[in-house]
């Protein structure tokens, strides 16, 4: 199943519904040829923006409409023959795909094969908005390059460690398992890559450490890492459950949903609307970008300062929550948008924690750097850090190791 010897380049393709992400690596060394985004795909306003290996001052942008994902990838295959990088070119080892509901099934990289697909399929009710998406680009991926090994990198995947009791709601268990209900956990690709990034920092093996990862992006989680394996994580059955985010409320009483219902007469899709688009910090205070929270902050803005204070009590209570799961843990890890950049945040989210053996320290904390780096005191018994998140890479790594290693065609079913 690999491409020549000499075969080290993966394409990364990440779906969405009107969007396509892309970024093309060298895997001998890891660095970055091309990159870029197809978005408003089906608008008369799509574009086209391409990064390519002369960096930033090469940028080239597109208007002009994109019907669909075949014409996507058709332009994306364009951007990169313009660079001598085309879809042919016999550099070219596999395409990695990023797909994003795995269930129980995928708890590794898999090369797509027409079962493999049947399977992403069939988890299309688990994950309505993403995975048909996924689907779109791996198929036409395929249809452009047949012959080459496409693999599929799941945002579960990571997850799949999780012990049943971490798993499982305290539901009926005939309900649950008539309809695949159960804690999956997403983000998993980024919770993999920073907690192997974080035992590298610490000068450890992924085995000897146990991290607590907090992704905090516009979508936010926090997982529990021990030894290398995820024993427990924020998310649930979706995206929803968890960390306040950008626009999801994360953890409610789930009797919410039917109080709405039942009081306010909000349909089912209502409620879903709100929890997932309406709430979180934009519901709180309007805005779900912290640089802009920060800012009204400083003017003495009561309501963004309230939507702070409640964005970080919930991550405490995860920090705390995940240090009992533990038992022993040997760093806190900060990573994403808001966890790269917010020492605000950072601060408020280990503040009183002393006692736990976690702490910041302040110049340290205040640094701006793109690079992995502990920002606890020198003696600190936890270390705290910040580790850029990398899931690209992660899934070209990925990608590359499979078929490289020639196992195309398994997957570890379940
Ligand atoms: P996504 O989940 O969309 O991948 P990112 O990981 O890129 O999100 O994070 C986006 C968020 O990061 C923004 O909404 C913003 O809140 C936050 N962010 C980005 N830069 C900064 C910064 N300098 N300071 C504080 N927050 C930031």
């Amino acid at each position: 199943m690999t491409g020549p010897a000499t075969a080290t380049r993966v394409l990364v393709l990440n779906s969405g519904s009107s969007s396509v992400k892309y970024r093309l690596l060298d895997m001998a060394d890891g660095t970055r040829l091309a990159a870029g985004l197809v978005e408003r795909i089906g608008e008369e306003t799509s574009r086209v923006s391409h990064t390519p290996p002369a960096g930033e001052a090469g940028r080239r942008e597109r208007g002009g409409p994109v019907p669909d994902h075949a014409a996507a990838l058709k332009a994306v295959a364009e951007e990169l023959a313009r660079d001598g990088l085309g879809l042919d070119s016999p550099g070219l080892a596999a395409i990695g795909h990023r797909v994003v509901h795995g269930g129980m099934r995928f708890s590794a990289p898999t090369v797509i094969t027409d079962e493999v697909l049947g399977e992403i399929e069939r988890l299309v009710p688990l994950a309505p908005l993403h995975n048909p998406a996924n689907l779109t680009g791996i198929r036409t991926a395929r249809a452009l390059r047949p012959d080459l090994p496409q693999v599929a990198v799941f945002d579960t995947a990571f997850h799949t460690t999780m012990p049943e009791y971490a798993a499982r709601y305290a539901i009926d268990v005939e309900t649950a398992d008539a309809h695949r209900i159960r804690r999956y956990g997403f983000h998993g690709t980024s919770h993999a890559f920073v907690s192997r990034r974080a035992a590298a920092l610490l000068g450890r093996a992924p085995e000897q450490v146990n991290v607590i990862v907090l992704h905090l992006g516009n979508g936010a989680s926090a997982s529990a890492v021990r030894g290398g394996r995820c024993v427990d994580t924020s998310m649930g059955l979706t995206p929803l459950e968890g960390l306040v985010m950008g626009t999801r409320s994360g953890d409610v009483d789930p009797a919410v949903t039917f109080h709405l219902r039942r009081v306010a007469g909000m349909s089912v899709d209502d409620v879903d609307v709100l929890l997932n688009k309406r709430s979180g910090l934009v519901g709180l205070c309007g805005d779900n970008d912290m640089r802009e929270i920060r800012r009204r902050i400083e003017d003495g803005d009561e309501p963004a300062r309230l939507a702070f204070e409640i964005y970080v009590h919930r991550l405490k209570k995860y920090i705390g929550a995940y240090y009992a799961v533990l038992g022993r843990v040997d760093a806190v890890v900060f990573t994403a948008g808001v966890g790269e950049n917010s020492a605000q945040v950072r601060e408020a989210a280990v503040a009183g924690l002393e006692g736990l053996g976690i702490a910041v320290d302040a110049d340290l904390n205040a640094v701006r750097s793109d690079v992995p780096r502990l920002i606890s005191p020198g003696r600190a018994r936890v270390a705290v850090a910040v580790v850029p998140t990398d899931e690209e890479l992660e899934i070209a790594g990925q990608t590359f190791a499979l078929v490289a290693a020639g196992r195309g065609g398994v997957d570890r079913g379940a």
